[in-house]
């Protein structure tokens, strides 16, 4: 591979920080979406007694959240796979137990994903449906019993023609536009599969927005007191968001963000389901505990009780779960109290601390200094979460903010910014993980950090690191470490029919443009031969939350060890390009040092200093080589090629005088 060199390469940076446009008028309405992973909802600007505000639109349950699940009827029709009747929301959850294979729900957590993803796999262990592998693009899919393969952006269209339809019908108008919110670490691909499912629905999302922004814009919006440091702490169905956001008239900017993509009111579900198995199986000893696990209508149905349970205990302080001839006609009765439920779950609640602490150190703040503290995600009305919230940030959570519409609403209010119905918002998001691209020795430039403001444009300008090169080959990495082998590749640019030119002459432009929606473009063009190439980066596989922690964490274990191979490369890259010039002057100027006694004694040097090189190129991580003792060498080398140049002028103008 070729690779690039940071040496002598002269350094610009453009960088622009736009803000959202509130100037693009759109015509027609534009509603704002959650599609969440366990419940979705939708809203809209009302405009009452000339004061506009965002309102939840109630779907055909008259229900203001919708159960993000899919059902597909195989026996409907069998024959034909794409006739089969579907069901959605509520209608699909309530037929859930008796027909797991073909009822898809959460699958929000599979879309963009590559089928190889340590996520995806995970998922298929615990899934009750079939994922299967894209033949297309290697991406997770999923099968109904009867074999009809899906994409998840299709099942994600599925919900959004709903919402749409039950937006149309209470409007009593077409929709044909959307903002739709993504979790705040959502990589390009699964922004593009979320546009995607919306382009299969007929809606043209005009934007995705990070769900955390969207609370914060809803929260932020009328009142221009709420300006200030918010802290938006979302738990949901299966995952945990902390995002830190920086509010100041109508500006909205996101400093940090974190989380963990497997913990959620799930995980507190199944807590519940394990404790009602143990106590059944203890009091029905002839019953084992795996044979219930086994059975999946049994399953099902312990899972809703308990998460009946979970959510009555948010109210009430104590409750009766009973579910009549749950297995083998035997009954199960098992009272449970919140302090009970808090303790069974305490390991679950702590684990969305470490998160909140490290998004509060990326954004530089101290825990008091948040202004404001939103709860979003139904897990937040437990009352033990709440007051281990407010322990966190030693004041109570913000009680005007409905956790389960908040994201919808912000995302009808963006959708007004872009109509032209609501003025004078604008907001700005911030990138994940830090972006660069691969430099000599395989290090790591970086060009856009973690926690920028989106939309970004940044370039600059490198060379190359071979003489005569005519191609560059650009790979785009994502993560937080000096070398890029500990980073994420994410794309790869290839820049042909450059001129040949020495190594470091070439003046190669390397563009990354960051749009609002996070969708990252690199462009490179090389000036003297006017060649130009670009790409939209659409990763094969996404990073989670938590390979995001994971990363920033081992970067920071790193830092010293890949500082010290970065400035060993970089001091290798500076003594190679120095021999290179030196040997270009030794043949320009040959006729000249030629006679010189030192002549022999300095090419005998360079040559031992260029086997130096080789050797440290082809064992770069070998630590025992002494790169000083390179650097020492190439330096002395400098000073005698210098003091022959100096004598053999001096000698050509003795001569020239006699
Ligand atoms: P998502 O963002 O994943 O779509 P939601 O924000 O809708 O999810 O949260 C769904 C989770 O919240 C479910 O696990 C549900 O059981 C839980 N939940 C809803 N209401 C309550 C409540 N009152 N008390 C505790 N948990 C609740
Ligand atoms: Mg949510």
């Amino acid at each position: 591979m070729l690779k690039f060199s940071t040496y002598n390469c002269l350094k610009s940076c453009i960088r622009s920080r736009l803000l959202y446009s509130t100037s693009t008028q759109v015509a027609k309405r534009v509603i704002g979406i959650d599609l969440g992973t366990t419940n979705s909802a939708v809203a809209y600007i009302r405009d009452s007694n000339d004061k506009k505000s965002a309102t939840i639109i109630e779907n055909d349950e008259g229900q203001r959240t919708t159960p993000s699940i899919v059902a597909f009827d195989t026996k409907s029709s069998p024959q034909n796979r794409d006739q089969m009747k579907t069901l959605v929301g509520m209608a699909a959850k309530r037929q859930n137990a008796i027909n797991a294979e073909n009822t898809f729900f959460a699958t929000k957590r599979l879309i963009g994903r590559a089928y190889h993803d340590k996520e995806v796999q995970r998922d298929i262990s615990v899934m009750p449906y079939k994922i299967v592998k894209s033949e297309s693009n290697g991406q997770a899919y999923l099968s109904t019993s009867n074999g009809l393969v899906q994409s998840p952006s299709q099942i994600g269209s599925i919900l959004l023609k709903y919402l749409k339809r039950v937006s149309e019908e209470y409007l009593g108008e077409e929709v044909k536009m959307a903002v739709v919110t993504v979790p705040a670490y959502f990589n390009d691909s699964q922004r593009q599969a979320t546009k995607d499912a919306g382009k299969l629905a007929g809606l043209n999302v005009l934007r995705v927005i990070n769900e955390p922004t969207a609370a914060a814009l809803s929260f932020g919006i009328d009142d221009k007191r709420n300006n200030g440091l918010i802290a938006v702490y979302d738990l949901g169905g299966g995952t945990f968001d902390i995002s830190i956001l920086d509010i100041e008239d109508g500006v909205f900017e996101v400093r940090a963000t974190n989380g963990d993509t497997h913990l959620g009111g799930e995980d507190f579900d199944n807590v519940i389901v394990n404790y009602i198995i143990d106590t059944f199986v203890k009091e029905n000893p002839e019953i084992t505990r795996e044979e219930i696990t086994k059975n999946r209508e049994t399953m099902q149905r312990l899972k809703d009780v308990s998460e009946r349970a979970k959510i009555d205990l948010s109210h009430v302080k104590e409750t009766v779960i009973e579910l009549p001839f749950v297995y083998k006609s035997k009954h199960l009765k098992v009272s449970m109290t919140e302090e009970e439920l808090d303790n069974m779950t305490s390991s679950l609640i702590n684990r969305t601390i470490p998160p909140v602490k490290q998004a509060l150190k990326d954004a530089d703040i101290e825990p008091e200094n948040i202004d404001e503290v939103i709860l979003v995600g139904g897990m937040t009305r437990m009352p033990k979460i709440r007051s281990v919230v407010k322990g966190l940030f030693g004041k109570s959570p913000n009680s005007s903010v409905n956790p389960d519409e908040t994201v919808a609403l912000g995302a009808a209010i963006q959708g007004g910014v872009l109509s032209g119905e609501i003025k004078n918002v604008l907001l700005l998001d911030v990138t994940p993980l830090t972006l660069g691209i691969e430099t000599f020795g395989g290090a790591f430039s970086p060009l856009i950090p973690r926690n920028t403001t989106v939309p970004v444009k940044k370039t600059e300008i490198f060379s190359t690191g071979v003489d005569g090169q005519t191609g560059v080959d650009i790979k785009v990495f994502q993560g937080e470490r000096g070398l890029v082998r500990n980073n994420k590749l994410i794309g790869d640019l290839k820049l042909t029919g450059i001129t040949p030119l020495p190594k470091g002459m070439p003046q190669i432009y390397v563009t990354f443009d960051i749009d609002a929606d996070g969708i990252i473009n690199v462009s490179a063009a090389e000036k003297s031969s006017g060649k130009e190439q670009s790409i939209t980066v659409i990763p094969n596989s996404g990073l989670s939350e938590q390979e995001i922690s994971k990363l920033i964490e081992e970067a920071n274990a790193n830092r010293t060890q890949d500082n010290l191979i970065r400035q060993r490369l970089e001091l290798i890259s500076k003594a190679d390009i120095m021999i290179s010039d030196t040997e270009n002057l030794f043949k320009r100027y040959e006729q000249l040092i030629s006679n010189e006694k030192e002549y022999p004694k300095v090419v005998e040097d360079i040559k031992s200093v260029r086997q130096s090189i080789s050797k440290f190129k082809a064992n770069e991580n070998d630590m025992s080589i002494d790169v000083n003792e390179i650097k020492k060498a190439t330096d002395a080398l400098q000073g005698k090629a210098l003091k022959l140049f100096q004598n053999a002028t001096k000698n050509q103008q003795k001569q020239a005088s006699k």
